[in-house]
């Protein structure tokens, strides 16, 4: 089956940049204005909120992708009257706000509800319905939208049953928002959720007070954290992600023992006990903590100065992935407690949200291994926007380190590799052997990307593990032109005699994340047959 995301026809109309939603003549501009200062306290707007605001109330369907603290909640809410429903509640205070929903003056002018509530209950849709005929119903908003794909790091089967609101009230604006969304994602929330010529908001991913920078892992990776920690970040605020809950506890118990003051956090701690790291953290009685992402969706710590991510675990070959994968299906990895009850509940979805996790991973793995590319380059392009790397300013660890660039003529290399796959289908192992590592990869990367060679992607029974292909394209497309390839700058210039290459576009990005995945395998066949030890990485963020 093939695991490709269908594209459709999805008409978006670009709304950032369009003068149009960021004047000041609204009919509402001037509330709007004194809502901001009263209401909320504050002296302007964030980029896009205005705008976002100015197009959901002239009745557009709205689409907002904006960073996580980028400001989203102030474009839908306010301190006004507001209730929400839950299948949680006892069902006596259901029914009372149901019935002041119902009544001629009601209060209520803006309700929450969960997902589910709107995909399973009749009830619900109804007096929706009820209000929609009496013109009540104002606005629908959907937040974390991204919950409605099944890309998206945090898939929510109920979310896709949100798609019925549009059907039910296609005149009704929509408000979708989340700081989540590749290009895929995107796409896939837009289709589920039905909105047609919607209004995008985006802005810059790009978070220029960040430092990045991958570490090898090695035996004494505890004492580095230490050291780093003691040497950058003393008495600072910090979290250090760990897998599993084991890992939180042993990393934290090592950093108690060098003076630092640390805990853990995990979903096996009771809510007593969480709630006591948490109180112990914001009153900072402890400094660094130890967490699973049970820890940080919802944390709001200003003067948090490190993030230190302990895993990837040990090894990137079988070992590491198959691990991972077993404590997936074992629950030991924390997903969000609807994930994971889905998980359960559901194998044929479960095995799909797994092999999500597996690309997303090989991903991670493949970012890791890059030691050449900019870091933050490597990240926005994940996110479908370009960066151009100069404006890094050496505030990423690959942009530091690299000083000159070193250029090489890969065409024959490239002929090659082209003409090898054509004639029959070779197996990624042992490929390209004689290139150092990062050039296999970088070869292989624009050969893939410009759509010489085509990768197949088939899972094989042995451990359910993926093993992947490359074959060549079409004939014709194997004439490369002497090319020279600047192997640092990410293109390689090796371009067709007749068909211009295609110009990228979101598809191909996604064409890339499976090209990720061979990258990675041709990586270990590589290390492997270059007898090197265990590849690990940590990552300080
Ligand atoms: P998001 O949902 O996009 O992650 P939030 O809506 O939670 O972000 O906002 C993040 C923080 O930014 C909040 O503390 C909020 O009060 C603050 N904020 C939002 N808009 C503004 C603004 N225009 N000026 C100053 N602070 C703002
Ligand atoms: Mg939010
Ligand atoms: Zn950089």
């Amino acid at each position: 089956e093939a695991f490709v995301p269908k594209i459709i026809d999805v008409n978006y109309i670009e709304g950032s940049g369009d003068k149009r939603w960021s004047s000041h003549d609204f009919p509402w501009t001037k509330e709007l204005e004194v809502n901001n200062k009263r209401v909320f306290g504050n002296h302007s707007f964030r980029p896009n909120q205005r705008e976002v605001i100015n197009a959901t109330m002239s009745g557009c369907d709205v689409f907002v992708l904006m960073p996580t603290g980028g400001g989203k909640s102030l474009t839908y809410q306010a301190n006004i009257p507001a209730a929400y429903l839950s299948a949680n509640m006892e069902w006596a205070e259901q029914q009372d706000i149901l019935r002041e929903l119902n009544s001629d003056y009601c209060k209520y002018k803006l309700l929450y509800v969960t997902p589910e509530k709107v995909a399973k209950s009749d009830v619900l849709l109804r007096q929706l319905e009820n209000l929609h005929v009496r013109e009540l119903l104002a606005r629908i908003v959907i937040d974390e939208a991204h919950c409605v794909s099944q890309w998206g790091h945090d898939f929510r089967p109920d979310y896709q049953g949100l798609g019925i609101l549009k059907q039910k009230f296609p005149n009704t604006p929509v408000l979708a928002l989340t700081a989540t969304a590749t290009a895929s994602v995107k796409e896939d929330v837009v289709q589920a959720l039905g909105l047609i010529n919607c209004i995008i908001f985006r802005q810059s991913f790009n978070r220029p007070n960040l430092w990045y920078s991958v570490i090898p892992k090695t035996k004494k990776c505890l004492e580095d954290i230490d050291k780093f920690i003691r040497e950058n970040h003393f008495d600072e605020c910090g979290i250090i992600y760990c897998l599993s809950r084991m890992d939180c506890e042993k990393v934290a118990e090592k950093l108690q023992e060098c003076g630092h003051k640390c805990a853990f956090y995990h979903g096996n701690m009771d809510p007593a006990q969480r709630a006591s790291v948490q109180k112990q953290w914001s009153k900072d009685e402890i400094n660094i903590i130890c967490a699973t992402v049970a820890f940080g969706m919802g944390i709001n710590k200003p003067d948090v100065r490190f993030v230190i991510h302990h895993s990837l675990p040990k090894s990137i070959e079988g070992y590491h992935q198959i691990r991972v994968k077993h404590m997936l299906s074992q629950g030991a990895i924390e997903q969000s407690p609807m994930t994971s009850g889905y998980n359960r509940s559901n194998m044929t979805n479960s095995g799909r949200i797994l092999e999500t996790n597996t690309e997303n991973l090989m991903r991670m793995v493949s970012y890791c291994e890059n030691d050449v590319d900019c870091r933050r380059l490597l990240q926005l392009a994940h996110f479908g926007e370009k960066f151009n790397s100069s404006t890094c300013q050496k505030t990423c660890d690959n942009c530091l380190k690299i000083t000159s660039f070193i250029e090489k003529d890969v065409t024959e290399i490239a002929k090659q590799l082209v003409k090898k796959h054509r004639h029959e289908t070779v197996s990624l192992h042992g490929a390209g052997k004689h290139l150092g590592k990062g050039e296999a990869s970088r070869v292989l990367h624009h050969l893939v990307v410009e759509d010489f060679l085509v990768e197949e992607v088939k899972k094989s029974d042995y451990y359910g593990s993926v093993s992947s292909t490359l074959k060549a394209s079409k004939p014709g497309k194997s004439d490369i032109t002497p090319a020279k390839g600047s192997l640092t700058s990410g293109k390689l210039n090796a371009t067709l005699i007749d068909t211009p290459p295609q110009p990228q576009t979101e598809v191909d990005l996604n064409l890339s994340a499976k090209l990720y995945t061979a990258l990675r395998m041709l990586r270990t066949s590589l290390v492997r047959e270059a007898g090197e030890g265990v590849m690990a990485y940590h990552i300080f963020g």
